[in-house]
């Protein structure tokens, strides 16, 4: 396994600058997740690191080798498609191993390596079947499978559950998370699923139109978000946002009401800001998810205009500033759209951002 480094990788589709620069070091054996809107260069970039698209501009380094100029197999990388990219007319043995017996490997060799991975997979009794037998979370085994038998330094994914359902792609998502403790490899994994990058990576790449908006772990990301963007984009439900000015004591939002100034900010009065809670955040009383000892938590009665039950939970649905807040409840019981409940506003855990420029003021 190795290190992978990417400095400055520029990549520009004739005028279109897809790809802006970017930054990042990749740690021996961590798994790192790519995310970001549609568009937003996350596949591009992967293909620029397994060598299927040129780069415009920067270096990328596998442990100490540059890579620019080196062709996809010189690169000791292994790829997982959405598509699995399994040949149809070869056993699920021959496509394992393919790619050594095309590297010229001896058969004895190549039979053990692929032994060993169908094992790690669960996938020995498949050997001898073709793609069209198999079950999609199977065609993904097989496709994982053949990424392993190479014994690469990174190992690349491209959205590599997505065709899978729900269910299967629960499944499918602890079996990587045990795979990688096992193999311990370097991983890249472009998802659109932050479920995925959440549980799965250590680190998270947060990417919006070709630069990179922040790295993080995942209680980073969810806790400290860089920008209104991160913050929007990473948790679900989404975080709860208005607009607001800094007042002497706290904050005031276009319809008049006023809040504290969350603790931990230090902004100079009127300044427009926005301000964000989280639906854990906004409870009602004798619900909340987390423990508010010693946070500043701020009381006011809202209105429920609908609520969705979850089961071990609900949303809540009201309107705080003019702006529909989501509110969740612990152990819930049944509400009627129109009460009126005393909810908690935990301002410990709010966030502030620069109107204009989107940034965290923390
Ligand atoms: P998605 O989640 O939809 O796959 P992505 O973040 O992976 O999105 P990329 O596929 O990396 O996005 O594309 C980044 C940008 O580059 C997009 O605007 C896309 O239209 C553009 N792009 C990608 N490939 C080409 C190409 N061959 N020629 C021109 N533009 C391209």
């Amino acid at each position: 396994m190795a290190t992978l480094t990417l400095s400055q990788l520029d990549k520009n589709y004739g005028a279109f600058h897809a790809v802006k620069g970017i930054d990042l070091d990749v740690a021996d054996g961590e798994f790192v997740a790519l995310v970001g809107p549609s568009g937003c260069g996350k596949s591009t970039t992967l293909r620029m690191i397994a060598g299927l698209e040129d780069i415009t501009g920067g270096d990328i380094r596998i442990g100490d080798r540059v890579v620019n100029d080196l062709a996809p197999r010189a690169r000791n990388i292994s790829m997982v498609f959405q598509s699995y990219a399994l040949y149809p007319h070869m056993t699920v043995g021959e496509n394992m191993g393919f790619t050594l017996k095309i590297a010229g490997r001896d058969k004895a060799e190549i039979d053990a390596a692929v032994a060993e991975a169908a094992r790690a997979l669960e996938i020995t009794q498949l050997l001898d079947r073709r793609p069209a037998q198999l079950s999609g979370g199977q065609r993904q085994r097989v496709a994982m499978g053949r990424a392993i038998v190479r014994d690469p330094d990174v190992f690349l994914f491209d959205e590599p559950l997505s065709n899978l359902d729900a269910k299967l792609r629960g499944q499918m998502r602890t079996e990587i998370k045990q795979l990688h403790a096992r193999l311990k490899a370097t991983v890249v994994y472009v998802t659109h699923d932050q479920v995925e990058a959440m549980t799965l990576a250590d680190r998270i790449v947060i990417m919006k139109d070709g630069n990179i908006e922040q790295v993080g772990t995942p209680d980073e990301v969810f806790n400290q978000p860089a920008s209104q963007f991160v913050a929007g984009f990473i948790g679900s439900p989404p975080m709860n946002m208005a607009d607001a000015v800094t007042t002497a004591t706290g904050l005031r939002f276009a319809n008049g009401l006023e809040l504290p100034m969350p603790p931990g900010f230090n902004v100079a009065e009127g300044r427009k800001v926005v301000f964000g809670l989280r639906p854990d955040d906004l409870y009602p009383e004798g619900h909340g998810i987390h423990s508010e000892g010693g946070h500043a938590v701020t009381t006011m009665d809202l209105t429920v205009d609908l609520s969705e039950p979850l089961g071990n939970e609900t949303l809540l649905f009201v309107d705080l500033a003019d702006k529909r807040f989501t509110g969740r409840m612990l152990n819930p019981r049944r509400v009627t759209p129109g009460e009126v409940m005393t909810f908690h506003l935990d301002l410990s855990n709010a966030h502030l951002f620069d109107a204009d420029s989107g940034l965290s003021l923390r």
